[in-house]
């Protein structure tokens, strides 16, 4: 690893004062949590096409199949990024977490403002009275999930064709638009709307930490191509 670059990064944390992390599947990998998209799909399905609002409404049974086998994962622990982010959060550095992952693990670490822009699979609701289901509820019922008035449960999970969460996006963009340092975290900035959602930022640093390239690693004033994880075990030094 790049010491030099490390070193400044140390610094710049030091002396940050508002600090937003902006993460994505790279995060939960080590939690042995891989990305679906990497995933085989079902039939002729691509894992794409299953976590879409259309494959739920027509193959629901399939979909929940598909969902319980790669994107629950009831076992997974934080791991060293979690528990950092959720220290430097103690600390009063950190204001918020932004993540694409639904696993709940920002939460699990200690991490108090999380917002979970593609939402979570801890929560539940009936898609006919809205009725709330927790994961644990819908775990002891039949594939698919139908509440008490008859109606499909559906995960409170952002699919594709599914528009976000306004309230979540208005307060991500709030807390990218005003702090003074973005770190992005474990994700290539692909996937809408992320890549869009860094465009606001405004602050002093903007730093990416991602095993691979992305298309904007130009546009940051750290970049560092590693494992998420090894890179904080390096910075808690
Ligand atoms: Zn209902």
């Amino acid at each position: 690893m790049d010491i030099e670059k490390l070193e400044k990064l140390m610094k710049i944390i030091k002396n940050s004062k508002h600090l937003v992390f902006f993460g994505g599947a790279g995060v939960s990998t080590a939690s042995n949590i891989p990305d679906f998209r990497g995933e085989h799909g079902l039939y002729n399905y691509t894992p794409e096409d299953i976590i879409s609002h259309s494959f739920f409404k027509e193959h629901t049974k399939e979909f929940y199949e598909f969902y319980f086998d790669k994107m629950v994962y009831l076992d997974a622990l934080p791991n060293d990024a979690h528990k950092y982010f959720a220290e430097l959060e103690k600390e009063g550095k950190v204001s918020s977490v932004i993540t694409q992952n639904i696993d709940n693990l920002h939460q699990l670490a200690g991490s108090k403002n999380v917002i979970e822009i593609h939402g979570t699979i801890m929560k539940n609701h009936c898609m006919k009275c809205n009725k709330y289901y927790d994961l644990k509820d819908i775990l002891n019922k039949e594939i698919p999930p139908r509440c008490d008035c008859g109606g499909l449960i559906k995960p409170d999970v952002v699919l594709y064709e599914e528009g976000l969460n306004e309230d979540d996006i208005n307060k991500a963009l709030e807390e990218i638009s005003t702090c003074d340092m973005l770190i992005i975290v474990g994700t290539s900035l692909v996937v809408y709307p992320a890549a869009g959602f860094v465009r606001y930022f405004r602050g002093k640093y903007l730093v990416l930490l991602n095993k691979s390239e992305t298309s904007y690693d130009s546009n940051c004033d750290i970049v560092i191509h590693d494992d998420v994880c090894k890179v904080v075990n390096e910075l808690k030094k």
